[in-house]
């Protein structure tokens, strides 16, 4: 049986035009990707009436409603009420659901306060959809006449993991077998020729799919089998997967929640060694990333941010001779400033940083995009030139992920380039 999908975003920031609907997007995406046709797209504002109108409509011709936003605990958040009311479901507290979120608030030192417990309240018999990224359950329910419901909540970095990990699971049953996913993360050298390579092999697959979406500078592919069980689309997605693994060889650098710093993290903590930083266009965001994974501490020893040429000789020792006759954004500069953050905090590892971030060019002309990322270790040291292209953001975390890849490629033998 084919289905119909439908998704309803509900927030009256969308209709303003304050954000976008990228929600929408993201979920299309992943349901196309998955074979679910998707019709209609719905954006309401945080009005029960228009809310319910909208879904009344999205009834009659979907057989699964998918909501984004609206689960949170304030009075404009009026999803999971609506919802019920049209499918004639009472909403129920929920006790594990409370526990979960009293949990996430003590984790997170923040106060919960009685209006917080709204969020625990879910419609009869549905599938609660427990969320590790943020406070509000998700779930999913089937209704009297056969439609499927969703409810997902707003922000992307809860909607897209709840997705997944959630939703594509919970439909699994629901498309007669089991969905299963598996994303390969890719970075390094050569990810625009792997876009060519796998056109062809990307349409002419089917089961499973193979989707390739570019994530913060990186590349991911996600592998997407349909199959009677789990096992089976498993089964599926194996051989595909070796194939790739084939064809891109190193380039991958971990799979499914994997990113570029935590795979760094193990590698270090595997090996009992310790990093330190030397930022200067990417002002401390590798320190950043590797100080969000909890556990840094056991590997990362520090970071200094040198922005100022002054800085690079005062504290890292780089020869001021070296900064005068190259310029700050250089081969010999990067080295020096990696050598010198691991001699200063005798770190086993030492990492830099220095480029044009944008968006104009620096005072040698330098252009925008231009990185130099070092790395000194035990009787070696390596630099990378880097040309990243986009905006300032996307030039420094590109700049950060590079640092990553030669850590990574450095622990586990690989050739630096
Ligand atoms: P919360 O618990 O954070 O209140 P919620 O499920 O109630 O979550 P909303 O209050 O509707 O969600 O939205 C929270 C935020 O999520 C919005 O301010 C917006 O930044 C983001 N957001 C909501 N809907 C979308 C969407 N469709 N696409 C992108 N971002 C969205
Ligand atoms: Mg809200």
């Amino acid at each position: 049986m084919s289905h119909v999908a439908e998704l309803i975003a509900v927030g009256t920031e969308l209709l303003l035009g304050s954000i976008a609907n990228t929600d929408g997007q993201f979920i299309s995406r992943e349901l196309s990707a998955l074979g679910i046709a998707v019709y209609h797209h719905t954006v309401v504002g945080d009005n029960p009436a228009r809310l319910r109108s909208a879904v009344e409509l999205a009834k009659t011709r979907s057989d699964l409603i998918i909501t984004t936003g609206g689960l949170g605990p304030t009075c404009d958040d009026l999803t999971k009420n609506v919802l019920s009311e049209c499918f004639g479901k009472k909403l129920i507290y929920n006790a594990e659901a409370a526990a979960r979120m009293e949990a996430y608030f003590r984790r997170s030192g923040r106060e919960i306060t009685p209006n917080n417990y709204q969020q625990a309240y879910l419609p009869e018999g549905c599938v609660p959809f427990q969320n590790d990224w943020g406070t509000a359950p998700g779930c999913g329910f089937v209704a009297s006449d056969g439609v499927r419901v969703i409810m997902l909540p707003g922000p992307p970095s809860e909607c897209r993991p709840m997705f997944l990990e959630r939703a594509v699971p919970y439909l699994g049953d629901w498309t007669d077998g089991a969905i299963v996913s598996r994303t390969l993360h890719i970075f390094g050298k050569g990810e625009s020729a792997v876009e060519n390579l796998l056109r062809d092999r990307m349409n002419a697959m089917t089961n499973p799919t193979l989707a390739p979406y570019a994530k913060e500078g990186e590349m991911e592919l996600r592998l997407t089998a349909k199959a009677q069980d789990d096992q089976a689309a498993r089964a599926l997605i194996a051989p595909a997967e070796a194939e790739l693994r084939e064809l891109l060889g190193d380039l991958i650098y971990g799979v499914d929640g994997d990113t570029l710093e935590g795979v760094c993290l193990r590698l270090l903590k595997e090996g009992g060694l310790t990093l330190s930083t030397a930022e200067s266009c990417t002002g401390g965001l590798m320190a950043k990333r590797i100080t969000d994974l909890s556990g840094a501490s056991a590997a990362f020893k520090g970071g200094v941010v040198s922005y100022w040429s002054q800085v690079k000789h005062e504290v890292l020792g780089v020869p001021q001779d070296l900064l005068d006759r190259c310029g700050a954004v250089s081969e010999p500069v990067a080295l020096a400033m990696a050598r010198g953050v691991r001699g200063l905090t005798g770190s086993d590892l030492g990492v830099s940083v220095t480029g044009v971030a944008g968006p104009d060019p620096d005072d040698r002309g330098n252009p925008v995009g231009l990185v130099y990322v070092g790395l000194a270790w035990d009787g070696g040291d390596f630099v990378r030139e880097v040309h990243a292209v986009g905006p300032r953001f996307r030039v420094r975390q590109s700049a950060a992920s590079h640092g990553f890849d030669l850590i990574r490629r450095r622990l586990t033998g690989l050739p630096l380039f």
